[in-house]
């Protein structure tokens, strides 16, 4: 099948399709969500085929030195500590229970997660 899904950038975890009845529009959408740790998808989209590569799609983002960054990475983002919890059309920074999006070139690498290897 090609609508399997990779495990969730963040946690390993097992990625789930959500659907909802878009009422306006009079139609279905579709996030992928970890089962895990509940990463998700920025936006809804429209088929289940988008949900399925959105979610298997891992963004690169890079810091401001040029380097690249990644999901659990403990950065500073216009003053604000966090580390990155969520992807999609941005990369998003959560600091005590706040959530911010980001952009590229903002962001300044603080720690790198603890690698359990
Ligand atoms: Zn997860």
């Amino acid at each position: 099948m090609s609508n399997e899904l990779l495990p969730c950038p963040f946690c390993g975890g097992e990625g789930r399709i959500m659907t909802a009845l878009d009422h306006h529009a009079k139609a279905m959408r579709f996030c992928t969500t970890c089962t895990s740790c509940r990463a998700d998808m920025y936006h809804w989209v429209n088929t289940e085929a988008e949900a399925i590569a959105a979610w298997n799609r891992r963004y690169v983002c890079l810091d401001k030195n040029g380097d690249k960054v990644f999901a659990g990475d403990q950065v500073k983002c216009c003053g604000a500590e966090g580390s990155i919890v969520r992807f999609g059309c941005g990369h998003v920074l959560e600091r005590d229970g706040t959530i911010y999006q980001i952009l590229s070139g903002e962001i300044e690498l603080i720690k790198e997660p603890e690698d359990d290897n």
